[in-house]
């Protein structure tokens, strides 16, 4: 028994220090968590929007939604509003619920292509209720077949939420700055950490949450990178805070422009805005310049550029090591995926916790699952790259023009022509699959034959129903804005 876990230590207080140490220490009580984070380093202080998973992790820990809410600075949000994505002055939205009704052999879609053809059916997001409740800037937590929603909060405030329920549950935290990574010579598992300070911190297994930098899976273990830049060419960012200069709205928006997009994340008490781009395509000063000319408000901080390299670690649990959060690979923030995959390492840790030493089977396990989860995700992200319409630069006819993974060229054949898609390895998208091809102007050739069991005016009424039953939901709900205040007002 002496191969037990009983030390853990996190290294990075970003968002993915935080989250796992919350985690651990308040559900796993048998050991004794010790988190290092450098102030002089700091965070990568970027990653304010979210997907509705987040709220399963904010319930494991019993967080109490309207203190989040207030401590946060947190809004709700009920999708993402793709705009010059398709082509340029179009866009379209992705909301986190299902569209439409669908029937045991065919998904809505196929009502829908139909109903279009005919002239009888409208935006496909029209059938979708977060989508229609977010369009008319309306939220609210409605007790049954409620608002499926997620929230965009400010990182640091998140990191310092984070920070109080870990140290109420007794997470060491320790200030300084790792200088030195100590390997076991027998078996070359990590052993202990020197701080430039000379402190040693020992430990039985250690999370790599120190972002891009890699201090342990990469510097310390060499662990590998597979490069998925031929796919996501973007590598670039330029993050920058401004005022409000109105009432939320309850959803990111995504603004393509020539060499990458821009995003706008309202939060209560600012606006979280910034460019992704392609530096083979544009340069920083040009990106800070269209970034500068596209927001409103007051500056609160000067623009940042942050360069990163889009990929996967080799593997994410290597030796007595794991990989959380951007130590582990980066897949740019369009999807606003990366806490999801920062939660889901953290839950599949706990779930297959090696408390009486780690087995390779443990290990093989949890890095076959991240790969898996990993690569839907990656496909969805490079979907709304390859399926644009826009010609108006390089930057757009590279992504029109590149091959993508054999997985999602499977995908966009089998919806082209056929209007099918199906949910694999209980991935995390499914109705976005459809949401995003639709929304990008790829319809299916043909639906399927049990549509035309339906005359065209029963099509006509079920179309029209639908649509009709979502928007008279969304009509009674408050503003975005009024649901915020009172909720967060509530004691
Ligand atoms: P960091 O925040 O970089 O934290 C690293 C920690 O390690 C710091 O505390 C640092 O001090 C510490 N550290 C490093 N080296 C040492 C050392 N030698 N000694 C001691 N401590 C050390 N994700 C989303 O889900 N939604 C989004 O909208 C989103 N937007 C993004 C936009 C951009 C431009 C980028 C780049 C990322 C975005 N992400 C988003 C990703 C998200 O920001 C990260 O997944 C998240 O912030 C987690 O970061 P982290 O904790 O891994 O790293």
């Amino acid at each position: 028994m002496n191969n037990q876990i009983k030390r853990v230590v996190i290294v990075g207080g970003g968002t993915a220090g935080w989250m796992a140490a919350a985690a651990l220490s308040k559900l796993i009580t048998s050991i004794e968590v010790t988190l290092i984070e450098s102030d002089e380093i700091g965070t990568v202080g970027v990653g304010e929007a979210t997907i509705p998973t987040l709220i399963y992790f904010s319930q494991l820990l019993k967080i109490d939604e309207a203190e989040f809410l207030r401590e946060t600075q947190a809004t709700f949000k009920l999708g993402i509003n793709f705009e010059n994505w398709r082509n340029e002055g179009e866009d379209y939205f992705h909301g986190f619920g299902i569209t439409g009704q669908s029937c045991w052999a065919a998904g809505f879609q196929h009502f829908w292509r139909k109903g279009r053809e005919l002239g009888i059916a409208s935006d496909f997001s029209d059938y979708c209720l977060e989508s229609v409740a977010a369009k008319a800037n309306k939220f609210a937590q409605l007790p049954n077949n409620g608002l499926n929603y997620a929230y965009h909060f400010d990182a640091t405030l998140y990191g310092k939420y984070l920070r109080k329920i870990a140290e109420q549950h007794k997470t060491k935290r320790v200030e300084g700055m790792i200088s030195k990574v100590n390997l076991n010579p027998s078996n070359g598992d990590i052993q202990s950490l020197t701080l430039k300070d000379g402190q040693l911190i020992e430990g039985d297994l250690f999370l790599d949450c120190s972002g891009q930098r890699a201090l342990l899976i990469e510097g310390a273990l060499h662990t590998g990178f597979i490069d998925w830049s031929h796919w996501l060419p973007n590598d670039s960012a330029i993050a920058l805070q401004t005022e409000s200069v109105g009432e939320p709205v309850p959803y990111t928006r995504s603004i393509a422009h020539k060499a990458g997009w821009q995003w706008q994340i309202p939060l209560q008490h600012r606006v979280g805005n910034g460019v992704v781009y392609c530096s083979q395509y544009i340069t920083d000063d040009k990106a800070q310049e269209h970034l500068l000319a596209n927001v409103e408000g007051e500056h609160l901080t000067q623009p940042r550029v942050i360069k990163f390299k889009t990929g996967t670690r080799r593997k994410h649990w290597n030796k007595n090591c794991i990989a959380v959060g951007l130590s582990s690979g980066f897949l740019e923030p369009l999807e606003s995926t990366s806490i999801h995959l920062i939660q889901q390492a953290i839950v599949r840790l706990m779930r297959i916790f090696p408390v009486n030493g780690i087995q390779k089977c443990d290990v093989d396990e949890f890095n076959q699952q991240t790969d898996t989860d990993i690569e839907s995700i990656r496909d969805f992200i490079i979907l709304h790259y390859k399926v644009t319409q826009r010609t108006d630069s390089d930057y757009w006819l590279h992504c029109r023009n590149m091959t993508v993974p054999d997985s999602l060229a499977h995908r966009l054949e089998l919806f082209e022509e056929t209007g099918r898609v199906f949910r694999k390895n209980n991935e995390l998208f499914d109705d976005s699959w459809m949401q995003v091809m639709i929304g990008q102007g790829l319809i299916p050739k043909s639906h399927h034959p049990i549509v035309d069991n339906m005359s065209n005016d029963e099509l006509k009424r079920f179309l029209q129903t639908i649509k009709d039953t979502e928007q008279q939901k969304v009509a009674g709900l408050p503003t975005h804005q009024q649901f915020i205040q009172h909720f967060c007002a509530t004691p």
